[in-house]
Parts: C-alpha cells; sequence; structure tokens
C-alpha cells in the first residue's frame, strides 16, 4: 500500500507538466471555438490522440498509480484547459472502464481499440445508463435485454438519454434489465458494435454549458447482438443473478455495499474535473483583480475582492484534498466509511459552481461576456453538481453511510 502523500513524484510532476502544455497550448485556445460551435472538437481529440493522451494506455497508466494521484492530476490538468473539450477527451474513458471493469480479457482486447481508434482516424465511445425516467433513481431503468437462446443473442428496446457521444460513438455500452424483479441488481452491460441495425441517435441536447462535448439521446429498437457482446459473458451473469437473488432473499445488505464502493472509486474523478474548472477561473480571477485600477488602485487592494480571492483558492485547496484522499483510498482498497468518495465530488462540485461566480463578480461587466472565460467556466460548472450523482444523491449516500439508516 502506498502512504498517502502530497508530494508528487517527479515522474508525475512531468506528467502533470506535460498535460499542462496541451491544455494550456491546444485546449484553451480552442475553447471558445468549440463552445459556440457546439459540436464535438473532432481536430482536438486527434492532436490528443497524436501525442498519446487519446489512449486506453494512457489513463491505464494514470488508473493504476499506486498513489491514486494519477487520475485526478490528470483530469485538474485537462479540465483545467476547458471542460467542454476535456470532456470529448476523456468520456471515451467512461465506456472502456465499463468493459474494463466487467469484460473478458476477450471484450477487453476486441472493443476498447474499437472505441479510441487511432490518430489518423480517431473513434469515441458511449456509455448509456440514464434513461427519460430512471435517472438518479437508476432501478427504474426500462431498457430490456432478452436472450434468445436460439440464435444466441441479445434483443434490446428501449431509450437511452444524455449519453456523452451516444450516437456519434463507434461503440456503445448500454446497460439494461435482463431481471426485473430484481432492479437494479438485475441490470447488465452491453456492447453494441459499430453499425448495428436498431441504435440511433434521437435527439441532440443543446446546453447550458460543456457545449463541446455531445449529449443525446440514443434510441434502441429491436437491437440484436450476438451472445459474445454481453459484458462478462452468460455465465458468469447468471451466477451473479442467483447470487442476487439469493442474498435479496436475506436482505440484499451485501450486494448493495458492493456497488455503492465502486460509485465512491469513480467519483473522485469528477471531483478532480470540478478542481480543474475552479482553479481556471481563480486564477483568471486573480490576474484581472491584480491589474484592474478602479479609484485609482488595483481592485484586488480592496479586501472585499481580496477575500473572496482567500475563500476561492482555500475552497478549492480543500476540495483538491478531498479528491487526493478518496483517490488514494480507492487505488488503496480502503473502506470507505463515511462515503469520502462522494463527499469529494460533493464539495468539489459545488466549490466549482460557487468559484466560477465569484470569478465573474470579480471581473464586473467583463466577466458577464463571452470576451473572457468565466462566463464559459461558470456555464461548465454546473455540470460537476448534476452527473455521476447529483448533489442532492452525494447528500444521501453520505448521510445514508453516516447514519446506517435508510433516509429518503
Ligand atoms: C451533460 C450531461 C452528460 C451526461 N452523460 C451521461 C452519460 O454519458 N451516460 C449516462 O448514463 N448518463 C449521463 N448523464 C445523466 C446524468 O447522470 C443524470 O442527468 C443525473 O444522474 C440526474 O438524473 P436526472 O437528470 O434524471 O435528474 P433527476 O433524477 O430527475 O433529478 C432531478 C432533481 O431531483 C433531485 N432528486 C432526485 N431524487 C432525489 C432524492 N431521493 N432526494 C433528493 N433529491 C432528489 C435531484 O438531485 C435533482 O436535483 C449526463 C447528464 C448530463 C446533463
Amino acid at each position: 500500500m502506498a502512504e498517502f502523500t502530497m508530494d508528487l513524484n517527479d515522474e508525475q510532476k512531468e506528467v502533470r507538466d506535460w498535460l499542462h502544455g496541451f491544455a494550456a497550448d491546444v485546449i484553451r485556445p480552442a475553447a471558445a471555438e468549440w463552445d459556440e460551435r457546439e459540436e464535438t472538437p473532432w481536430p482536438v481529440i486527434q492532436e490528443a490522440a497524436k501525442v498519446g493522451i487519446y489512449s486506453l494506455d494512457f489513463y491505464a497508466q494514470q488508473y493504476f498509480d499506486p498513489t491514486g494521484l494519477g487520475i485526478p492530476m490528470a483530469m485538474e490538468e485537462l479540465f483545467w484547459g476547458d471542460a467542454g473539450i476535456a470532456l470529448s477527451i476523456v468520456g471515451t474513458g467512461l465506456a472502456a472502464v465499463g468493459v474494463l471493469a466487467n469484460g473478458t480479457e476477450e471484450q477487453i482486447g476486441t472493443w476498447i481499440p474499437q472505441m479510441y481508434g487511432d490518430a489518423g482516424d480517431v473513434k469515441v465511445a458511449a456509455f448509456c445508463s440514464s434513461e427519460p425516467d430512471a435517472g438518479s433513481d437508476v432501478a427504474s431503468m426500462r431498457t430490456r435485454a432478452v436472450y434468445d437462446e436460439a440464435k444466441d443473442e441479445w434483443v434490446i428496446n428501449g431509450t437511452k438519454t444524455w449519453a456523452t457521444n451516444g450516437g456519434i460513438a463507434n461503440v456503445h455500452v448500454v446497460v439494461a434489465v435482463v431481471d426485473p424483479e430484481l432492479g437494479s441488481k438485475g441490470h447488465a452491460s452491453f456492447i453494441i458494435p459499430p453499425g448495428t441495425e436498431g441504435l440511433s441517435q434521437g435527439q441532440k441536447f443543446k446546453k447550458h454549458g460543456i457545449r463541446a462535448s455531445h449529449t443525446a439521446e440514443v434510441i434502441l429498437d429491436n437491437v440484436r447482438v450476438p451472445g459474445s457482446c454481453l459484458l462478462g459473458g452468460k455465465e458468469k451473469l447468471d451466477e451473479r443473478l442467483a447470487r442476487a437473488r439469493e442474498k435479496a432473499r436475506q436482505g440484499g445488505e451485501r450486494v448493495k455495499n458492493a456497488a455503492m464502493a465502486t460509485f465512491e472509486a469513480s467519483r473522485p474523478a469528477v471531483g478532480a474535473m470540478a478542481v480543474g474548472t475552479a482553479r481556471a477561473a481563480y486564477e483568471v480571477a486573480l490576474d484581472y483583480a491584480k491589474t484592474r485600477e478602479q479609484f485609482g488602485r488595483p481592485i484586488i487592494d480592496n479586501q472585499g475582492v481580496a477575500f473572496q480571492l482567500a475563500d476561492m483558492r482555500t475552497s478549492i485547496d480543500a476540495a483538491r484534498l478531498l479528491v487526493w484522499r478518496a483517490s488514494w483510498m480507492a487505488v488503496n482498497g480502503k473502506p470507505f466509511t463515511a462515503a469520502e468518495g462522494s463527499m469529494s465530488k460533493l464539495f468539489a462540485s459545488e466549490t466549482a459552481k460557487k468559484v466560477t461566480a465569484q470569478a465573474i463578480q470579480i471581473l464586473g461587466g467583463n466577466g458577464y461576456t463571452r470576451e473572457y472565460p468565466v462566463e464559459r467556466m461558470h456555464r461548465d460548472a454546473a455540470i460537476y453538481t448534476i452527473f455521476e450523482g447529483t448533489s442532492e444523491i452525494q447528500r444521501l449516500v453520505i448521510a445514508r453511510t453516516l447514519s446506517g439508516t435508510p433516509i429518503r
């Protein structure tokens, strides 16, 4: 087990500086354009692929860093550059992690390369779980997967929504109900290979922020995939369902805890994205406050402004500490006895929303225009309190964990 440390080692510093350079030189200058266009920034993803930032290898290296700091450090730097573009770069990772976590070696080897493509022909992937009537309440999912034994095929029907890269992905990972009796324990994940008939893009959403990231509905109309597209395989699914039925009979407690541990481990990465956006807005506000003069002196000479900056920086550092602690705990198998992963996501995402609003205030009228980036950063920051579980759901998880009672 790696000791918890706040000091990045030389290798980590090198990676951080390299990512920062890419964020500053490639992502940041493209941010306003792709926000206005509201389109996937393919040329930027291609650049990221060329230098090795858009690849499974890169994320796997960061993920398996025993200090736990690889992923949060990478997310913070990329999202410091721009949240919409960074999500276009890391969004495929959501689907890839779905396959890594549940797939067989053969599935990992077959599908993950097709999710990323290569530098000459980049592809993206989508992870589709949310539905119009199943957002926070994942258990009410309706998309149904039925096994056609005669053909060894799964037939999938339903509508997914809010899917990052939905409809433009080369590979979609779709979560569907295989046993409605078991609630969220009766779900399974499926690969939908490129060009599969019956999968189509529904509405593409016009969003408040992260507009360079494509978000859309995905319609599944009698989609047929081979048995080999069930992640983990049929035998493992049957065993898991049998265990879930047995545990449901005994009260279901252990199954619930296993699912929760997975979320606790993934949420700090979203917290790190929020830290990146908050830090970016804070830096713009600090520079502006030092140079903007009113009443014959820089506005930072006023406590009213300087204290805001002090509070902003304090919250950002506190958020990073919570994120790094939870990431270290996840990699080192520490039990999340106080829902520390949810805590980090809750605090960092609320910090990003608040800090980016404070940055607009410090820039005054300029902050309210698209001439300066804090307006975009504030719009972007709102997403962190919504996806991967809203702030209310994080509070619910933390409160339930602390109290041991099923708070509603
Ligand atoms: C830009 C974007 C990208 C996304 N990307 C993906 C993706 O790639 N794949 C995917 O599967 N999903 C994705 N999502 C979906 C996202 O995870 C959901 O939007 C989120 O889980 C919330 O669900 P909902 O929107 O249905 O809100 P709802 O669940 O309807 O919640 C509405 C409000 O009610 C509150 N609320 C609900 N239940 C409770 C409760 N028990 N106690 C207190 N308050 C409650 C919520 O906190 C929220 O404030 C994305 C969403 C967005 C906006």
